[in-house]
């Protein structure tokens, strides 16, 4: 299958991603026993599914389905068809195994290519990755689009700071992909070993993800480190990273509709909300062959935008991930999503942008508490400018969250700083 050009207009867009639908629904139906069973069981036939909204009949795919079906019962080809497995990290149980064909990795190597390429990454560029390589699916997503793109590759994987900061200055490295908690950690990291990461090393362009950021971070990033940094999405059971990329408007990320179906649910009800309404991510996999997924549930929420972007792409955007419907924390029966706590913080003057959530309970009531620590160049003895910095805080978080939070400023380089995904929440409650 061929995937260039993928710039075409949105009409022809629209045209391609319903017949290849129409495909996909005939390759699950005839491939996949899962597939075969759910559609059959809910009485719907093959050829009724022929357009977006007739997926509304399908019922959806749950992390809880790959997990029942351990390890390949999810597959839709002849197992001699797959030519890679890859699994996610299952604290408890089984782990979420995703396979892949021959097609499907060159598919995901030139949607990361697209995205790169509309970050502005050019075959000149030196791209250093440092997400994980291996099992996770970060590292090798994005290094199969960078090699498509042509550029030289750097595969630093995760970890070894001083050897990672070496090899940017040493290799000239102008693109940097890792997540944004690692980024803000290399700001710091380069000044112990006597670098201004934005003076003296020559990042051009950030790719940052695999975790939810807000654009205080990326002012934060682009100040510090990188000359313009950008989020990109993915999920190892929609093939990895290079889901969606933002592009140089920086205003939404664009997804590849070709590749994928999103629809937006409120995740309680599982309806189907309007363009343009917050709810969770539902996408239907419509070119995998390996292991295509209906209807899967991301647990991530967002807004899906479908006006025209000036970038002139012709691809619908989907909004900054706000959070998972899985980190949300529920605190005195309210909603919590700790991006709009990270919102404040990387915001506020005084503080640095490590934090911690902490979530316990006095009595039966649920407490939440927020450390943060106290940024270095803020330097006073005086307990009274501690007292009004904490306060201030509390104060924007009680507007935002419309609970009472107590912060806890600590000193500079106390809280744990992590290397891949941030670990931000300690939930003590019982359950
Ligand atoms: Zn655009």
């Amino acid at each position: 299958m061929s995937l260039k050009p993928y710039r075409l207009p949105r009409d022809e867009l629209m045209k391609l991603q319903k017949d290849r639908l129409g495909a996909l629904i005939a390759h699950v139906y005839g491939g996949s026993q899962f597939y075969h069973k759910r559609l059959r069981d809910a009485g719907i036939r093959p050829e009724e599914i022929r357009t977006k909204d007739d997926l509304k009949k399908i019922p959806f795919t749950t992390k809880m389905d790959l997990r029942d079906n351990y390890p390949l019962g999810m597959i839709s080809v002849d197992i001699s068809r797959l030519v890679r497995m890859h699994a996610s990290s299952g604290t408890t149980g089984n782990p979420t195994i995703v396979a892949y064909t021959q097609g499907d990795i060159d598919a995901w190597a030139e949607m990361n290519a697209r995205c790169l390429e509309i970050a502005g990454v050019i075959s000149n560029d030196v791209v250093q990755v440092a997400y994980g390589y291996g099992l996770f699916t970060g590292g090798l997503g994005l290094h199969y689009g960078a090699e498509r793109l042509g550029t030289k590759v750097i595969p630093a994987s995760t970890g070894n700071t001083k050897r990672q900061l070496k090899l940017m200055k040493d290799l000239g490295t102008t693109v940097l992909a890792c997540t944004p908690s690692y980024g803000l950690f290399l700001i710091e990291a380069a000044r112990e070993e006597g670098l201004e990461a934005k003076k003296d090393l020559h990042l051009r362009v950030g790719v940052f993800g695999a975790e939810p950021w807000s654009e205080i971070t990326r002012r934060r990033l682009e100040e510090g480190l990188v000359e313009s940094a950008y989020d990109i999405y993915g999920m190892s059971e929609l093939n990895g990273p290079g889901v969606a990329m933002e592009c140089r408007s920086k205003n939404g990320l664009h997804i590849w509709e070709d590749q994928y179906i999103v629809e937006i649910i409120d995740p309680n009800t599982g309806e189907v909300l309007e363009s343009g309404e917050k709810g969770e991510m539902v996408v239907t996999t419509i070119t995998k062959e390996g292991m295509p997924l209906l209807r899967y549930r991301t647990r991530d929420i967002t807004i899906l935008d479908d006006a025209a972007c000036e970038c002139g792409l012709t691809y619908a955007r989907i909004k900054r991930i706000l959070g998972r419907t899985d980190d949300m924390l529920k605190v005195r029966g309210i909603c919590v999503f700790p991006s709009q706590i990270e919102e404040i913080l990387t915001g506020a003057e005084g503080v640095s942008p490590h934090y911690q959530i902490v979530v316990d309970q006095e009595g039966v009531m649920d407490r939440l508490l927020v450390r943060v620590e106290i940024s270095e160049d803020f330097k006073t003895d005086k307990l009274t400018e501690l007292v009004a910095l904490q306060r201030r805080l509390e104060e924007e978080l009680k507007e935002t969250l419309s609970i009472n939070a107590s912060i806890e400023i600590v000193e500079p380089k106390t809280l744990p700083r992590s290397e891949g995904k941030a670990q931000r929440i300690v939930d003590m409650r019982k359950v």
